[in-house]
């Protein structure tokens, strides 16, 4: 989609740290990372939320978990623990309207999740 950072990040017209790629998916470093590992997994077909998930393909959406899961395990954070996070609109303070998945690690994570 024209105008989004993310397709902009996928399409490699704005370089990005990357840390895997599929048919279906990218996954790159956060640039402002929140924690020792910090990884953003998106789907390659534009979708601006969680929220419109009832709009993307199962097959889509189950590929972005298997590559978090990827993600964890290639970084080295799979058996410690990680966690998994996708702010939706306003009030979670979703920056960027393009299907996120922040997967976060490397650390002891706090256990307040607001
Ligand atoms: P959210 O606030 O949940 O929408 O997450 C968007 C994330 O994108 C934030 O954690 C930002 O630090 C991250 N971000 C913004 N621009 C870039 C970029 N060019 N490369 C990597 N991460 C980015």
């Amino acid at each position: 989609m024209e105008n989004c950072l993310f397709c902009s990040i996928i399409n490699g017209s704005i370089p990005s740290a990357k840390v895997y790629e599929d048919e279906k998916t990218f996954a790159f470093r956060d640039i402002h990372p929140m924690a020792k590992t910090h990884v953003l997994v998106v789907p390659k077909t534009h979708v601006s939320s969680a929220a419109d998930a009832a709009d993307v393909p199962d097959d889509v959406l189950a590929a972005c978990l298997r590559t978090c899961a990827k993600v964890a395990e290639t970084e080295g954070i799979s058996s410690s623990g990680f966690r998994i996070v996708s702010n939706s609109g306003p009030d979670a303070c979703q920056s960027v309207p393009h299907l996120h998945f922040h997967v976060l690690g490397g650390q002891k994570l706090t256990e307040s999740m607001a």
